[in-house]
């Protein structure tokens, strides 16, 4: 069997307080690639902390986490960052967009680390945007766009690396049904064309649309349905 995407072995998050809080309860997994995973349970479930372990940006307390078959544990902060950079895409609920570079720099700014100029970074950056469907948005900066265009802007910045990883915590929250529908379409998309997903969500029918569904409750995690595909 090929390498895990992601494989956590007895991963957990214990909070030292006082009071200690275990956000996250020992527990392994292991992430395919190309694998599309929902990630349900209620606010203060652990959600957050098990998405952030994943994203590199908390460390567990206890266990290993091995992303693409590396010990995460041995890096130092830099190399942290820079397999953040390399490895993982993020997509949040927020957008989070810089306001006053349009659509081709906010994601062409996620290139800067590679080392390629500015002219190779902008040609990459169109292209991806293309591809979600914004080639006629690239000199817009994110105040003109509709919710669903920022949303696009922000899944091509994080696709523009060839992610092993797409990480996204409630991505259509902030947005109405037909245009959550049309984001959601779009990650199906980029499932369907290799790309690993782990999405958070509170919905039932966003969770519906992932092949796997993990649930966490008072940060225990528990596969509640099977691969089916
Ligand atoms: P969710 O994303 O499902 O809402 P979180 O992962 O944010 O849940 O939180 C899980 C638990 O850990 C909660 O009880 C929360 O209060 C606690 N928690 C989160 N962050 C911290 C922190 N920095 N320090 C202490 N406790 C925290």
């Amino acid at each position: 069997m090929s390498t895990p995407v992601v494989e956590f072995q007895q991963v957990g998050l214990t909070y030292p307080g006082p009071p200690a809080v275990s956000a996250l309860r020992p527990a392994d997994l292991r992430i395919g690639g190309g694998e599309y995973v929902a990630v349900v349970g209620p606010s203060g479930s652990g959600k957050s902390t098990f998405l952030n372990i994943m994203g590199l940006l908390d460390s567990p307390t206890t266990g290993r986490y091995l992303l693409d078959g590396k010990d995460t544990a041995v890096l130092d902060d830099a190399d942290r960052a820079a397999l953040r950079g390399q490895r993982l895409g993020f997509v949040f609920q927020g957008f989070h967009l810089l306001p006053h570079r349009d659509a081709t720099e906010n994601v062409a700014l996620a290139l800067l680390y590679t080392g390629s100029d500015r002219r190779r970074r902008r040609a990459r950056a169109r292209e991806v945007l293309g591809r979600v469907g914004l080639s006629h948005r690239l000199d817009t900066a994110p105040s003109r766009l509709s919710g669903g265009e920022r949303q696009r802007v922000a899944i091509a910045r994080a696709m523009v690396n060839h992610p092993s990883l797409l990480l996204c915590d409630e991505p259509t929250g902030n947005l109405d049904s037909a245009t959550a529908r049309s984001i959601l379409d779009l990650l199906d998309e980029l499932n369907a064309g290799g790309t690993t997903v782990v999405l958070i969500t509170h919905s039932a029918d966003v969770a519906d649309r992932a092949r796997r569904t993990v649930t966490i409750r008072d940060g225990v995690l528990t596969e509640t349905a099977g691969v089916t595909s």
